[in-house]
């Protein structure tokens, strides 16, 4: 008898099991069908090598970037605006992972509950991408085939007006030698993503919030420069004397022996949580990918290299849309969007389909300091940057420039504009550019110009 009870129960038990089992497929199937539906290996949806033939893509304005067309997927007509978008477009076998074309294919497919999949069909949601075409097509054509990365992205909104990763190719016309051939090392990476860079002077801006907020006397002091000072056990150096200077004019300048001195009286473990605070090493989550986190030793390391550190040539590392962020924290009032590709979307029968919020970053800075440092940087403008080139708007920026070990430097500009009406932070860094504030400098100013109208 006892026996027999035994395998009730346990017979009970597996009956148990198995309705659970299904409330928890039907709970599962009510909740998540929509994202089962657009996996790459419903073959309703997807060629055989996996590309979506679904869902057309545009830029903001309307600009069609991808359409599928009798079963067959296009690219745009024209060959600049295929390798100028290919990173936020995505690329045919999804080897670039945060393409559109792979990372939005839930809001490409139009999913329709109950009716499930009847083949593979040009319809499709129309995903209006944040970028503007053009912009990306100018950042394209000012990196003149230089590696690096354009960033522009509104920062009280989140939308991406421009972002272009070198190097990149056709992909209606791949190169043959495209893992084989240098030029293209890196070629499937989105550098403005997962890229980390040596800083350089665009970290002298954090220098100087925690000097403002930490040395209270800072902004009184006079500084001078003569060309290399001693900090720890060994000299920082600048490219050349500075002489006397305000704290304003060693940020304009660049001095690298003031913010050394800075970056050492504030203290390594000081300098380690503004960096922290100011999302230099967070990892921020982009439509289900995570962008590259910065890595810093400032807390366990000996006065010179701290001193080294302060000015952004030490061995720490950043990534580029990290870098964005913080400077447009600075212009927002020390949070920022995070940001997103995402402008609109639409159904084929053009009604809307809903797109998630703007969400934001914590205070990477105060708000007080944040409103002292847009002046600071804004100075920088009208004393070192040319402000000519730029569109006649208010414009805060830091220039770097990074010395490698072969060929020229790393270039580096940074900065946003202070504007209502054009609320944009901006990252440009061009590999073996030469000069920041020239190079990558130049850059920027172009394509601000693309997005921003001359009145
Ligand atoms: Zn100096």
């Amino acid at each position: 008898m006892r026996k027999i009870e035994q395998r009730v129960r346990f017979c009970k038990l597996i009956l148990l099991a198995f309705v659970c089992g299904i409330i928890l497929f039907l709970v599962r199937y009510v909740n998540q069908a929509d994202k089962w539906y657009t996996q790459p290996f419903n073959k309703n949806l997807y060629s055989s090598s996996g590309e979506l033939l679904t869902g057309t893509l545009t830029d903001r304005y309307g600009t069609v970037l991808s359409r599928v067309e009798d079963g067959t997927r296009y690219y745009s007509a024209l060959p600049a605006v295929r390798k100028a978008t290919l990173h936020i477009v995505g690329d045919r076998n999804n080897k670039i992972g945060t393409g559109a074309l792979n990372n939005l294919r839930e809001y490409l497919v139009s999913y329709n509950s109950g009716k499930g999949s009847s083949g593979i069909t040009d319809e499709g949601n129309t995903v209006s991408l944040s970028i503007s075409a053009d912009a990306c097509v100018t950042a394209y054509n000012a990196l003149n085939g230089a590696s690096g990365c354009v960033g522009v992205y509104n920062y009280r909104t989140g939308e991406i007006l421009c972002l272009v990763s070198s190097p990149t190719y056709d992909p209606d016309n791949v190169p043959e030698d495209l893992e084989t051939n240098e030029a293209y090392d890196g070629v499937y990476v989105n550098r403005f993503f997962y890229s980390v860079y040596t800083p350089g002077s665009v970290f002298k801006t954090l220098t100087l919030q925690a000097a403002l907020e930490q040395i209270p006397d800072v902004t009184s002091r006079t500084f001078v420069c003569e060309g290399s000072v001693k900090v720890g056990d060994n000299t920082v150096t600048c490219p050349q004397k500075h002489g006397t200077l305000s704290l304003s004019d060693a940020y304009a300048v660049s001095c690298n022996c003031t913010f050394a001195k800075l970056a050492v009286e504030i203290g390594g473990d000081v300098m380690t949580e503004y960096v922290h605070k100011a999302g230099l090493t967070a990892s921020y989550k982009i439509h289900g990918f995570s962008t590259a986190k910065g890595s810093f030793e400032l807390a366990s390391v000996s006065a010179n290299q701290l001193g080294w550190g302060g000015v952004g040539l030490y061995h720490d590392l950043v990534n580029p849309c990290a870098v964005m962020l913080y400077y447009g924290a600075i212009a927002n009032g020390g949070k920022a969007a995070v940001p997103t590709c995402l402008h609109s979307v639409t159904d084929a029968k053009g009604r809307a389909v809903e797109i998630p919020k703007a969400t934001f970053t914590e205070e990477l800075v105060t708000p007080s300091t944040a409103s002292k440092l847009s002046v600071y940087m804004k100075n920088n403008l009208t004393v070192s940057y040319d402000k000519s080139r730029f569109p006649n708007v208010p414009i805060g920026a830091k220039s770097g420039t990074v010395e490698q070990k072969t060929g020229k430097s790393n270039s580096w500009f940074a900065g946003f504009v202070d504007s209502e009406e054009y609320p944009y932070a901006f990252v440009v860094i061009v590999e073996h550019g030469g000069s920041g504030s020239r190079v990558a400098g130049e850059i920027a100013a172009a394509v601000l110009k693309t997005l921003i109208p001359v009145p």
